[in-house]
């Protein structure tokens, strides 16, 4: 996101109480100490890893092929690097284009285009027409951190606070599926709004 989307961000986490050590990087903990690599050393038993996942790899795709954090590196038709007919989608794909020349950014929104892209394209490859090459259109990323606490970037506005969040909860309730889920979650928010009282969100199961 923008520079501003991420001071904020950092902002409001550093209000919420939460220390962000940024350009650090965890190099090893052994269940008592965390080290980093510039030197600090963390006391703790308690990690939560919530520092990305690596691509799910499969037998027979060419070393070649594999990019950073083992995305597959596809052309701009999402065809699988020395390889023939096989095509790589989404999260797993790193297609490197002159706009994003570390590949896509791992959203729903590419995941979805490339695919429609994609299928068009094998439709195209059966009439000998030339293939469409795929490139992402950014309309905008959203963020929330908490209550009144969002980020929005917009192509040419940057919003936060209240109504970053409040255009991040409406476009949230109009993805959702149903209006009868629309009104029920609608409601269960306006109530946790206003009591301040969200409900657990967790699921305990007797074993
Ligand atoms: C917590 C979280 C929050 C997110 N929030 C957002 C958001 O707000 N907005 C947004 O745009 N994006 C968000 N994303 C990212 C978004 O979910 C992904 O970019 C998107 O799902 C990628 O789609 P995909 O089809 O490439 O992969 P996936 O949706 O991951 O689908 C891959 C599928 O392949 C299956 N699979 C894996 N290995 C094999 C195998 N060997 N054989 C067969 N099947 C296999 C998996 O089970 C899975 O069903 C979020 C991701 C996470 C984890």
């Amino acid at each position: 996101m923008s520079k501003k989307s991420q001071i904020d961000s950092l902002h409001y986490l550093q209000k919420m109480g939460i220390e962000i050590l940024t350009n650090t990087f965890v190099v090893s903990y052994d269940g008592e100490l965390l080290k980093t690599n510039n030197g600090k050393t963390i006391k703790t038993k308690t990690v939560i890893w919530s520092a990305g996942i690596s691509a799910n790899t499969i037998q027979g795709i060419p070393k070649t092929s594999v990019g950073q954090g083992q995305r597959l590196l596809v052309d701009q038709t999402n065809a699988l690097e020395y390889t023939e007919a096989v095509y790589v989608l989404g999260d797993m794909a790193l297609m490197k284009t002159p706009k994003y020349p570390n590949g896509h950014p791992q959203l729903a929104n590419v995941a979805i285009n490339q695919a429609k892209n994609l299928a068009k394209n094998l439709k195209r490859k059966e009439q000998g027409l030339e293939l469409k090459k795929y490139e992402y259109t950014d309309l905008g990323t959203m963020a929330t951190v908490g209550r009144n606490k969002s980020v929005v970037d917009l192509p040419t506005v940057h919003l936060k606070g209240f109504f970053a969040w409040a255009i991040w909860m409406f476009l949230h309730l109009m993805l959702i599926l149903s209006v009868k889920n629309k009104l029920i979650i609608f409601i269960n928010w306006a109530w946790a709004y206003i009591t301040k009282n969200s409900a657990l969100r967790i699921i305990i199961k007797e074993h």
